[in-house]
């Protein structure tokens, strides 16, 4: 038996016991007579103690211990006289009798402690060493009970979780898709799953009812702190439901995660925001709900006082900042800095300042009596103490400007805090979406999204007004799920397809397959997918989805520590059939 214990569960009740120990090398200290080491597992630390005086060369074996030596310990648990009240294990050390060194070490590339000396290129070089620092190693174990519990929901309700395969045709999420080449079938290509969209809405077809899978889906798209080119879904759908039964059914599954994960609780239902509404005061369709700050639209108060910034702009809205009227000068010309970057794309920053004594102060004051700032005061529902910050211009983009502004400005006072959390359903998106550049409609979400049965009539005539029978869950800013009702009957498809501009032998080459399913009696069905790694990455406190994941790739999508992506073989590229074009300059 390599060990009776772990690092990380002995403590007073043990004192006198016999234990045998097995871990890495954390640290070492000599003083006076005595060698103390920190012994660690995945389960915690333990300190180990040798006597110079009592067992001399046991304590010679302990000091030419390095880090990270795999070493095996055994010996009586005794009280510490020096306590670490920090840790479950600091009240006790052992006192060895025995020492292996299980296997050497060679020193590692950087310290593996919190406070660690490697930066992220060379802890993601060397991740299997990153994973032994507590916080990135209780990162992964959340991420396994949050799976866990969501086996649990899923199947307490009736969900059967069905694997789907990864080496399959395009599906229609809006990204690249990573392909794969075919031996067996030269000159053709598997493409990876974008998610498994159509698979699930032929498990629909197939009968299954209620089917969800945590599963791998790729995207070949540029990468951010919360994208990886593959990540994981929580994927689900359901048979004989309509959109509210979806929102009640994972809006379950929210309540269940808060609950076990985080201790949470909500009263009442989740708020469902159409997302008109969402654009016009938060200008996002994933509003921050942790705090206020509802965007006003002042343009017909604003203009026509011969304010040119105001009166060509063909919007223009405001936040108030509560608390901000004594903002310095230094402070408003930052905000408007940050306006200005080109992310951002404002023009400039207007500001009203209502101070606490109901005085008014704008940076337009040559154009505006006291009268005029009264109206936009009204206009915005300020109170003495605000701060009204004001951007003009188009606006889409004015109201993205001021999304942004929004929650800079909610950053800045503290309003986003980790450890809140305001879940809310974005719905009625729209069906289509405008694209200059070609110049023809997409799927907003993807071309199996039904339209909202009120709104058909509009297809053909003003297909950019159609709503769809789409719903996201958004959670503190973030999309955390989108799903929709889905289209099961053949000719809203046609449509749908027409519309998108796809000729009847385009629809049937790329789809064919859930067409002629949709042939043998497909029921009505919904169903939903939430980005699993990102819920982890909000329960866990963070941002970045990469602390989440075992293995995660860098931002141009590699993977530094296994060197990929990396060139293959002459042999393997002949049995593909591949050549490439630039063969000569791309490989040496
Ligand atoms: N397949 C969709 C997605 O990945 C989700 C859904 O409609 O269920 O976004």
């Amino acid at each position: 038996m390599y060990r009776t214990h772990t690092c990380g569960e002995l403590t007073l009740a043990d004192a006198g016991k016999n234990v045998t120990l097995c871990g890495w090398v954390q640290k070492s200290r000599d003083l006076g007579g005595m060698t103390f080491v920190d012994l660690r597992d995945r389960y915690g630390i333990t300190q180990l103690v040798f006597n110079l005086e009592t067992n001399s060369v046991l304590c010679g074996q302990a000091r030419k211990l390095g880090r990270e030596y795999v070493i095996q310990a055994s010996g009586v648990v005794r009280e510490r006289s020096n306590k670490n009240l920090k840790i479950p294990t600091g009240e006790v050390e052992i006192e060895v009798e025995e020492l292996k060194v299980l296997n050497r070490s060679e020193i590692p590339p950087f310290t593996i402690e919190e406070d660690t000396d490697g930066g992220e290129e060379l802890r993601m070089r060397y991740r299997y060493l990153d994973l032994r620092r507590g916080s990135v190693k209780n990162n992964i174990i959340l991420r396994h009970n949050v799976a866990r519990e969501v086996r649990t929901y899923m199947d307490s309700i009736g969900f059967v979780e069905v694997e789907t395969p990864v080496l399959i045709k395009s599906t229609p999420e809006g990204a690249r898709d990573f392909v794969v080449p075919s031996r067996m079938q030269p000159g053709t290509f598997y493409a990876l799953p974008q998610s498994p969209q159509t698979l699930k809405q032929l498990l629909m077809v197939a009968g299954f009812d209620r089917y969800f899978q945590i599963v791998k889906c790729f995207r070949d798209e540029d990468l951010r702190a919360d994208r990886q080119p593959e990540f994981t879904q929580i994927d689900c759908e359901m048979s004989f439901v309509e959109r509210d039964d979806i929102l009640e059914t994972f809006e379950g599954l929210a309540r269940f995660l808060f609950k076990k994960i985080k201790g949470i609780e909500f009263p009442g239902q989740f708020t469902r925001l159409p997302y008109a509404e969402a654009m016009e005061f938060y200008g996002s369709d994933k509003p921050d709900l942790r705090f206020g700050m509802k965007i006003a639209d002042l343009t017909s108060v604003v203009r026509g006082h011969g304010f040119g910034v105001f009166d060509t702009a063909d919007y223009i809205g405001g936040i108030c900042a509560p608390g901000c009227s004594e903002y310095s000068r230094k402070q408003t010309d930052e905000l408007t800095e940050f306006v200005r970057k080109p992310q951002i794309g404002a023009k400039g920053l207007v500001y009203l300042k209502y101070g606490a004594d109901g005085s008014l102060k704008s940076s337009a004051d040559k154009f505006y009596s006291p009268e005029d700032l009264k109206l936009w005061v009204e206009r915005a529902g300020a109170r003495p103490g605000d701060l009204l910050l004001i951007l003009a211009g188009e606006k889409k983009k004015t109201l993205a400007a001021l999304s942004e502004l929004r929650l800079e400005m909610g950053g800045r006072l503290g309003l986003r805090k980790k450890d809140v959390f305001a879940p809310l359903w974005v719905v009625d998106f729209p069906l289509l979406e405008w694209d200059e550049e070609t110049s023809r409609f997409y799927a907003m979400h993807h071309p199996f999204t039904s339209p909202n049965p009120d709104d058909l009539n509009l297809m053909e005539t003003d297909p950019g007004k159609v709503r769809a029978n789409a719903y996201d869950l958004v959670i503190n800013g973030v999309e955390i799920g989108g799903g929709s009702v889905r289209i099961h009957s053949e000719d809203v498809q046609k449509l749908m397809f027409k519309v998108l501009g796809f000729s009847d032998d385009e629809a049937k080459e790329q789809f064919g397959f859930l067409l002629n399913a949709f042939r043998y009696g497909a029921p009505p069905h919904a169903g939903i997918a939430f980005g699993f790694d990102r819920w982890v990455a909000m329960f866990g406190g963070q941002d970045s989805i990469r602390d989440f994941i075992a293995f995660p790739k860098n931002n141009s999508g590699r993977d530094v520590m296994l060197d990929t992506p990396a060139e293959i073989s002459q042999k393997q590229l002949d049995e593909l059939n591949i050549l490439f074009r630039k063969k000569d300059q791309d490989r040496k």
